[in-house]
């Protein structure tokens, strides 16, 4: 008995297979990963080492020296500030109590008397430390003036320097771009160098092994390398390319899916033809053109697909005869030319002797 069917195996064993193959070809692609990941981490050229090339590095420090400038003078002027203010609060406080003396003196003419004498020496304290600390007042804001003067100059300067050396730098950052962009052309062109390779072995294998017991290894090795070079290729190539290249693909793909089924559909070979057959019999419907086959104990009866299951066939089985479909024409049941009982005529195998029947000899049963 040289069947063509494999043996399609518990339901278990199919699923792990097909579990399997799917992490399998995570493995892989993991695998892949780490190869693109190692070729990505080639360092590529640095900007610092190009600015330095095109920029005066004099002009840098000089920055540097003014950025430091203009610190220390917004301390300095932040330290005038708070003097002035603790300036302010003493002279405040002066003033308070100048006035409260100039009182007393005050009350103390009206009553034609005068003030003792530590009061008039307190007053004379006060009024001398209250014009000493307005001295200093304006002498602290003099010198915040200054400073915020200095400042703007030296913020100004900064701007000019800074004018300058942005446009020392717009080359450097061209240059740099250039490099980068060859750099990265680079990298892509060194996974592709590994990946596009693979891509066709596996393409080869798949189409190659595709008949045979491990097809599933290759599918899942071909699936994870074209996913991971899909997505280099879209990482590196600007959209647009990529676009038309996987529109492309997408045709090619289509195409070849309905050439495929239209072919099928025109040419079934054999296997698809015997499922097919297989189908109608155990439906009890004419494979070629589904009336049901009305022989043996359904001979009055009437069902569809879906209302079979809820038929029930009278127990009498009449004698077994050859039967023909009366709709159609082909011949459904037929003598078995090698134990002369009656067999599937559309089925490879008969039931009684397990004779084989070939597809073409079928083919001239049908026709
Ligand atoms: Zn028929
Ligand atoms: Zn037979």
């Amino acid at each position: 008995m040289n069947n063509t069917q494999k043996p399609k195996g518990p339901w278990i064993h199919r699923f792990l297979i097909v579990f399997f193959t799917a992490f399998f070809a995570v493995l892989v692609y993991w695998a892949l990963g780490f190869l693109v990941e190692d070729i990505r981490s080639i360092p590529g050229p640095l900007y610092p080492e190009i600015e330095k090339e095109y920029l005066d590095p004099g002009l840098a420090e000089q920055e540097k020296a003014l950025s430091r400038e203009i610190a220390e003078t917004e301390r300095a002027i932040a330290g005038r500030k708070d003097e002035l203010r603790i300036i302010g609060d003493t002279s405040g406080n002066l003033q308070g109590t100048i006035n409260q003396l100039l009182e007393l003196q005050r009350l103390a003419v009206q009553k034609s008397a005068a003030l003792s004498d530590r009061e008039q020496a307190n007053l004379s304290d006060s009024l001398a430390a209250f014009l000493e600390s307005q001295r200093r007042y304006q002498a602290v804001s003099a010198e915040l003036s200054r400073l915020t003067e200095l400042k703007e100059t030296l913020l100004s300067e900064k701007n000019t320097l800074e004018r300058t050396m942005e446009e020392k730098r717009r080359p450097a950052r061209e240059e740099f771009d250039r490099l980068i962009e060859r750099h990265n052309l680079r990298l892509a062109a060194l996974q592709l160098a590994i990946l596009l390779p693979l891509l066709a072995v596996s393409a080869f294998l798949v189409i190659r092994k595709r008949k045979t017991l491990y097809f599933p290894l290759f599918l899942g090795f071909a699936s994870a390398v074209l996913v991971k070079s899909a997505l280099v290729i879209h990482q590196y190539f600007p959209t647009r390319y990529v676009r038309y290249l996987l529109v492309a693909g997408l045709l090619a793909a289509v195409g070849r899916l309905v050439v495929y089924f239209i072919r099928s559909a025109a040419f079934p070979d054999a296997r698809q033809l015997w499922k097919q057959h297989r189908e109608g019999y155990e439906y009890f419907l004419c494979p070629v053109c589904e009336f049901p086959i009305r022989r043996g104990p359904r001979k009055y009866l009437f069902w569809t697909r879906r209302s079979l299951k809820k038929l029930v066939p009278p127990e009498d089985c009449g004698e077994d005869e050859p039967y023909c479909c009366p709709s159609c024409g082909t011949v459904l049941f037929e003598e078995c030319p090698r134990c002369g009982r009656i067999r599937h005529a559309l089925l490879p195998w008969c039931e009684h002797c397990c004779g084989e029947k070939s597809l073409e000899e079928e083919k001239e049963t049908e026709e």
